[in-house]
């Protein structure tokens, strides 16, 4: 039935067995860099990468500050520290994302309430963060109450799916008037952009991701970035063991957290992201083809960067007629040695998040039945 997709994706991807949703590409300094940090000695949490690769990232995405993590979940994780979020709060996030979101929020502590997202972006719908703030919440002095639970919502986390800005300037109007922090999941959209601005910094922080399939990767690595200084020394100290300064003594004010990018990650990280803008270009390329290709296509759709912005086509979307149809398609191009995925099982469904507040979640049902990722990977 999908033969013909499956030599469309197997002739932009030739002399490839199987073809890998989304591979690693090493074409820059990426050695040269490593072995700078294994000749210097410090391959761990010190070296001069790790400022290095913080400065960078500044530059790339507009952020006054960033903190680099060994991961994207560890990145979430001190930032909703860092936002306040404590034992028994809550946090607004969206259903349709990667479990990783959802956890950060459970090891403060909290619980996640789950919302809509839009059929366009495939992110945090501002409508429905609207309805559920009107009808289910109540101010109480500085706090936004949940009405039915009576706990506190004190940050909001939208995720900007497989690289497709949602739309944040709604959501994050939407945290101001309620005392909400916000802070991006932009852990799969580094480089995408609304309106010239980078995704991650549209909140009061945001946090990216640069594990190994991600668009820029050191193996494992995440990053917070922020324009409030004290959100950022907070963090940078949380993310180190919350160690005071000092030559030589181990005095430690908070339970903090190993969490500290490695130098030698750090290495990798900087070669990657000089290159991202030759990675993104192509990837542009990519979607422009699928985008062509599938409009001859009468079963399935292409997912297009929404209106006013600027995607980095991470993994390139499309939409299936239904659930059997779509079940086909993964079955078909797996079988044939090319990689497909579906959306991830929405999180409420999950045992674990089951008893967590929710909306309708009509679109994200919706989706959840009909996406498949297709290979995306740099063709370089
Ligand atoms: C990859 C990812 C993360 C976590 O990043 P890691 O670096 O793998 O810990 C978080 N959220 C989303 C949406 C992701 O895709």
């Amino acid at each position: 039935m999908f033969e013909d997709v499956i030599s469309f994706i197997q002739a932009l991807f030739p002399g490839k067995e199987f073809i890998p949703l989304h591979e690693p590409t090493f074409i820059g300094k990426e050695k040269e860099y490593v072995n700078a940090a294994i000749d210097s000695t410090f391959v761990s949490s010190v070296g001069k990468f790790v400022n290095i690769f913080e400065e960078k990232i500044c530059q790339y995405t507009g952020a006054k500050h960033a903190v680099a993590t060994v991961n994207g979940t560890s990145a979430l994780h001190a930032a909703l520290l860092v936002a306040g979020v404590k034992n028994g709060d809550e946090v607004i996030t969206q259903s349709l994302t990667f479990v990783a979101t959802a956890n950060a929020i459970s090891y403060c502590g909290a619980s996640p309430v789950f919302m809509d997202v839009d059929r366009d972006t495939m992110g945090l719908s501002p409508g429905a963060l609207k309805e559920f703030l009107k009808n289910h919440t109540k101010k109480s002095g500085k706090s936004c109450l949940n009405k039915k639970t009576g706990r506190r919502i004190r940050a909001c986390v939208p995720m900007h799916t497989f690289g497709h800005p949602c739309r944040i300037e709604e959501i994050a109007e939407l945290c101001r008037n309620h005392n909400i922090i916000l802070i991006e999941d932009a852990a799969e959209s580094l480089g995408s952009t609304l309106d010239e601005k980078h995704t991650g910094t549209f909140g009061r922080m945001g946090v990216y991701s640069f594990n190994g399939n991600k668009i820029i990767t050191c193996g494992g690595g995440g990053a917070i970035v922020t324009d409030d200084k004290e959100f950022a020394d907070h963090a940078r100290h949380l993310t180190t063991t919350a160690k005071k300064t000092h030559p030589y003594y181990y005095d430690h004010d908070e339970v903090g957290f190993n969490y500290r990018m490695p130098n030698i990650n750090a290495a990798l990280a900087c070669a990657q992201l000089e290159n991202i803008d030759i990675f993104l270009a192509d990837k542009r390329k990519l979607a422009e083809k699928y985008s062509k290709f599938f409009d001859s296509v009468p079963s399935a759709s292409f997912v297009p960067e929404p209106d006013g912005t600027k995607a980095n086509y991470w993994l390139n979307t499309i939409l299936l007629q239904d659930c059997k149809a779509r079940d086909l398609f993964l079955h078909e191009t797996n079988q044939a040695g090319v990689m497909t995925r579906p959306s991830w099982t929405l999180l409420h469904k999950l045992p674990i998040y089951s008893h967590c507040q929710s909306d309708p979640l009509t679109n994200a049902l919706w989706l959840e039945e009909r996406i498949a990722n297709i290979p995306s990977s740099v063709r370089l």
